[in-house]
């Protein structure tokens, strides 16, 4: 767990509402693919070629794995005017043709006439100029280490809310799987700042975002203490962020929480034990009854058990 200064360390103790991105964030971001269905002629191997081509210069989970599935080379000279936009896919043109790959609201702000796909699962819709051509159906795990780190949330009073980009049914799922408090879906990552600004106006104590950067690092900012996944997360969302967690584990926080307290308690018993023992021998001094002795345990024998003290947070 990487703290960007002591401020935060005072800071985490006092988190009271805590606030997930979905994606890469509680669930692993590795997605797999579990159907292709095709429409107009195209065959599988084709939605698959043009989505992964589309998705070349993304480094969005899907477009990650999208590429994955497709394990082929991938010629970019055939790949051009690429505009990601962000919470929806890509528009691309792939051999001159207009490729558009990604969610409903990617097909219905092109007016393309779209068969709505009702499985459960993220859906990636691939339209190959202006028709319909077919979609990916891919779904995403929770993360093992999510399930514990909510409920400990829980269990010590914290508020939890996830948003998302992802459809509703989707984020409404791994909330209800995950015990969440709130969720908030089909978000755009301006939807996604305004909606922490809401809660923070609400006053509700501290609150904490944890995101892995990919669309949400405005909200890591915003935040009061914003939280990145290191491994997984992106450079902005490191830049952002006031604490990393390293190995992507949402229970770090817990832990963060933890460390965080106790820091605290030492700095305070170090500071009342530090000022009463030079109180007193100020005190002895001038009524004349402090040796020199006892004057130098009061700078720095007080020291050298202040900092013993302090050793104490790393066990
Ligand atoms: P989350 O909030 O869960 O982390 P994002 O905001 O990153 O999700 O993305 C929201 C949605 O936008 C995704 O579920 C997907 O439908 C769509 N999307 C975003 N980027 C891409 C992309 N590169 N390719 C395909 N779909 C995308
Ligand atoms: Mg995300």
């Amino acid at each position: 767990i990487l703290i960007k200064g002591s401020d935060y360390i005072d800071a985490i103790k006092d988190i009271k509402e805590i606030v997930f991105d979905k994606t890469g964030t509680l669930t692993k971001g590795e997605f797999e693919i579990t159907k292709i269905d095709t429409f107009e002629n195209y065959t599988e191997q084709e939605v698959l070629k043009y989505a992964a081509m589309g998705e070349k210069y993304s480094n969005h989970p899907i477009a990650v794995s999208i590429k994955k599935a497709y394990n082929e080379k991938i010629d970019e000279k055939l790949i051009s005017d690429i505009n990601e936009i962000s919470g929806k896919g890509i528009s691309v043109k792939i051999e001159n043709k207009q490729v558009l790959v990604g969610n409903e609201k990617l097909m219905q702000e092109n007016n393309i006439e779209y068969t709505k796909c009702n499985e459960i699962g993220t859906v990636v819709y691939v339209s190959i100029e202006n028709k319909y051509s077919g979609y990916i159906l891919i779904s995403d795990e929770i993360k093992e280490d999510s399930f514990k780190a909510i409920k400990e949330l829980k269990d010590n009073k914290k508020q939890t809310i996830m948003l998302t980009g992802d459809k509703k049914e989707v984020g409404e799922d791994v909330a209800k799987k995950l015990g969440i408090d709130k969720v908030y879906t089909e978000l755009l990552p301006d939807g996604k700042v305004k909606k922490v600004e809401e809660l923070i106006k609400q006053k509700n104590g501290t609150l904490a975002f944890v995101g892995d950067g990919i669309n949400d690092a405005p909200v890591l900012a915003l935040s009061d203490i914003g939280i990145a996944m290191g491994g997984l997360g992106s450079d902005a969302a490191i830049e952002a962020a006031d604490i990393v967690i390293m190995t992507d584990e949402p229970s770090k926080i817990n832990k963060a929480i933890k460390i965080s307290k106790k820091a605290m308690r030492i700095v305070k018993q170090n500071i009342v034990f530090a000022i009463s023992i030079k109180a007193l021998v100020l005190v002895l001094s001038a009524v004349g009854i402090a040796t020199m002795w006892e004057a130098v345990f009061a700078d720095v024998g007080v020291s050298v058990i202040a900092v013993l003290n302090a050793i104490r947070i790393l066990k």
